[in-house]
């Protein structure tokens, strides 16, 4: 997963690109970078592994002056994790940079694409999929002679996959999207005093909303899916283009990865989550509340989901663990035993909150089953009389081939037990997820506009073929669960 800023017409716009990856720092946490177009019309981009307080300093934002610039979080899902696979690509040919692009999103057919660029003597810097659609784009545009536009609709059409993508091409930018809309991508405005037409400049995007406050821009629309967006100064935005397939909106976004306070693919996260939680506590009703019972979140992120499994059973909320905001992706570490370390060093139980306890202990997702593990038995450590597993999405039981970072399907715990197995590996008293079929109640008429594949596998584009995700940190399919 990934995350993409880009701020038009605004003088010191690398520092707003900065401030809008700060606040969707949670999407990427390896890399980040920023490119921004000085007065002269050049541009200078500044990434590296790190995160973005770090990478992107002030120092580095008073270097990259100028009223255009682009930025990425990266959190690695395909190619190596290092600082060439990070972003924005600035896209160079024989006579010098032409354009610079930061996307989010993985494509399926990266691997034919790039064999038919090499094949006519493209070079690669990356095994970057941003780098791969700047470089078509560029090929497109400069050998073909097709116009920006023209050669970023070329390129939209024969991309098969995720993207949410934004280019820096002269004085000009451009957002665009997949035409499923699989990853998130919104546009906001900062107000200018003073009267006259609304035009490009003070434009912003980001990848989740929750990017627009914090420069004070509010949120206009999302970008469509298939559409392609052209900011001129002086000039309003203009749609370039619009033509969008089936939508396929991540619905593990809203689950789980995007920030509870944005807003996206038309909802509204934190109340699609309290959603979840209501939904899950509606198929309770055998549990039986009382002055014993706790509804407890694995913090953060499934922080709403027991809020609203809360509310909905009018039981007690508490926050019984503690997490330490300091520990970095306990996912994404590349060894069995890096995980279990990093959960514990990741959440410590309160003192005298859990003995005589029947907690419900809510989680958004079940993947490895590292976490619950370690977590479930932190809990019962602590004195707790009951522990009640309950998970805001059903068993994952496929990867994500659209840009999440999901563990090979043989990794997936619930492809090597059954329910009732993982219940006792676990060590809970009871587990229960959600359903695939819950979703038609929680996204009321719009179920069909989510991808699910990672809980029913139905890929828009089925994976037949595809080799199995051989995804950075490439030792991590080296252990397997129990
Ligand atoms: P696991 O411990 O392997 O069962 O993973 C589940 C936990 O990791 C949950 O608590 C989620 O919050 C988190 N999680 C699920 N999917 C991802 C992902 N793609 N990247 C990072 N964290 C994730």
């Amino acid at each position: 997963m990934c995350g993409v800023a880009g701020v038009f017409g605004i003088e010191g716009a690398s520092s707003h690109v900065a401030s809008i990856l700060f606040a969707i720092q949670h999407r990427g946490q390896e890399s980040c970078g920023a490119v921004a177009r000085d007065a002269r019309g050049r541009m200078h981009g500044h990434k590296g592994m790190g995160l973005v307080k770090q990478v992107l300093n002030e120092d580095v934002q008073a270097r990259l002056s100028g009223s255009t610039s682009i930025g990425h979080v990266r959190y690695p899902t395909a190619g190596c994790s290092d600082e060439l696979n990070s972003q924005p690509h600035i896209i160079e040919l024989d006579h010098g940079p032409i354009m610079a692009i930061a996307s989010n999103g993985d494509l399926i057919n990266y691997g034919e694409l790039r064999q038919r660029l090499e094949g006519d003597g493209v070079v690669f810097k990356s095994d970057n999929d941003a780098e791969l659609i700047g470089r078509i784009i560029a090929l497109y545009h400069v050998r073909d002679g097709l116009s920006m536009e023209e050669a970023i609709a070329r390129t939209q059409r024969e991309l098969k996959g995720a993207f949410s993508t934004v280019v820096m091409y002269r004085d000009l930018l451009y957002a665009f999207r997949d035409p499923h809309g699989f990853r998130p991508l919104v546009m906001g405005h900062i107000p200018r005093t003073g009267s006259g037409e609304p035009t490009s400049e003070g434009t912003v995007f980001a990848s989740e909303s929750c990017g627009l406050g914090i420069i004070g821009a509010r949120l206009l629309r999302e970008v469509k899916p298939g559409e392609i967006l052209r900011l001129e100064a002086g000039k309003p935005v203009v749609s370039v283009s619009h033509a969008p397939l089936e939508p396929k909106h991540c619905v593990f976004e809203l689950i789980y990865f995007s920030r509870p306070d944005s807003q996206e693919f038309g909802e509204t996260v934190y109340q699609t989550r309290e959603r979840i939680g209501a939904c899950l506590a509606a198929k309770d009703d055998h549990l039986p509340n009382g002055e014993d019972l706790v509804v407890m979140p694995v913090p953060d992120s499934s922080n709403f989901i027991a809020l609203g499994y809360a509310k909905a059973k009018e039981a007690e909320f508490g926050m019984g663990l503690l997490r330490n905001h300091y520990v970095g992706r306990t996912f994404i570490k590349p060894t069995q035993a890096s995980r279990d370390e990093g959960v514990k060093q990741k959440f410590n139980p309160l003192p005298d909150f859990f003995p005589g306890k029947r907690v419900v202990l809510i989680d958004d997702s079940i993947v490895r089953g590292t976490s619950l593990k370690k977590i479930v038995s932190m809990v019962r450590g602590a004195g707790a009389k009951e522990i009640h597993l309950r998970i805001g999405s059903p068993k994952v039981i496929g990867p994500c081939y659209y840009g999440i970072d999901t563990p090979t399907r043989d990794e997936l715990i619930a492809n090597r037990m059954t329910g009732e197995e993982i219940r006792a590996y676990l060590g809970a008293d009871s587990l229960e997820w959600l359903e695939v079929g819950d979703f038609e109640g929680l996204l009321p008429g719009r179920r069909k506009d989510f991808c699910t594949a990672c809980f029913d596998l139905d890929y828009i584009y089925p994976p037949e073929g595809f080799a199995e995700k051989t995804n950075v940190p490439s030792a991590r399919a080296e252990e397997a669960i129990p």
